[in-house]
């Protein structure tokens, strides 16, 4: 069984979570067995799991340890950065922590989510001026009236978010591979390369590097992109690794 099967369990809607026999093996595991198993695989990979299953829904608390299991291992390893390093001991555990949290935002993006709408700021109206011409009842001169106007903003249709899906690809990851079908002359199929095959768009760097410099105004776009930009990329890489070992973890004892 893996983290995607068992988080049905989570569920008090899902039929699953009965003692009734079942067709295939992982199925005939009751709601007993699978907490168990559950309880097993989280001991031996308590961040991973954790990340799973705050990005699935199940609860606030769990993505709030898995941000703090993050934010932990963040700090024993960001010494290696020197711009880090070099941080007041009273600033860097802030620092960490906003790159943890915006780590995470990213890892718990997918094709289904949505974002704050960029043409409105999450506002979901933006402000138009528009311009009337005024003709005076009687006599005097004709003017044109100058107006700004709240409009429902198109983009999010006043929503004030859009999907974080990919605009090339809509959310499949997979596009036409325009030279190669050319080439070949049937349609080829590629890893879209908008969004390198995700299906959705990343939360941009710039937005964790933004919210650092709420913190600290020591780190400068230049050491961001150079130094600090590769670590928050390598706590997103972190918690994919761990979710595939909760995910071999539940495995092995679930087998
Ligand atoms: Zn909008
Ligand atoms: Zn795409």
């Amino acid at each position: 069984m893996n983290l995607e099967s068992a988080i049905k369990f989570h569920s008090p809607k899902s039929p699953q979570f009965t003692d009734s026999p079942r067709a295939t093996a992982s199925e005939a595991l009751t709601g007993a067995d699978v907490m168990a198993a559950m309880g097993m695989a989280q001991n031996r990979a308590e961040m991973g799991y954790s990340a799973f299953l705050g990005k699935m829904g199940i609860s606030k608390q769990e993505s709030d340890r898995a941000i703090n299991l993050l934010t932990k291992y963040a700090l024993e390893t960001c010494d290696r950065v020197a711009a880090l390093r070099k941080l007041e001991s009273d600033i860097k555990p802030a620092v960490v922590q906003v790159l943890a949290t915006y780590a995470y935002l990213d890892y718990c993006r997918s094709a289904a989510s949505v974002k704050p709408c960029d043409w409105c700021s999450g506002v979901g109206f933006i402000e138009a001026e528009i311009f009337t011409i005024k003709s005076p009842l009687a006599g005097g001169v004709r003017r044109n009236i100058r107006e700004v106007v709240r409009v429902r903003c198109k983009p999010c249709d006043g929503r004030g978010i859009v999907s974080a899906a990919c605009n090339d690809c809509s959310g499949r990851g997979k596009a036409l591979d325009r030279k190669k079908t050319k080439a070949q002359g049937v349609p080829v199929m590629g890893d879209c390369k908008r969004c390198s095959g995700r299906g959705y768009e990343r939360i941009p760097s710039t937005d964790a590097h933004r919210a650092v410099c709420e913190v600290t105004d020591l780190l400068s776009l230049d050491t961001w992109k150079k130094s600090v930009k590769p670590f928050y990329d390598s706590l997103i890489g972190k918690l994919e690794v761990e979710e595939a070992w909760a995910n071999s973890a539940l495995r092995k004892v679930t087998a």
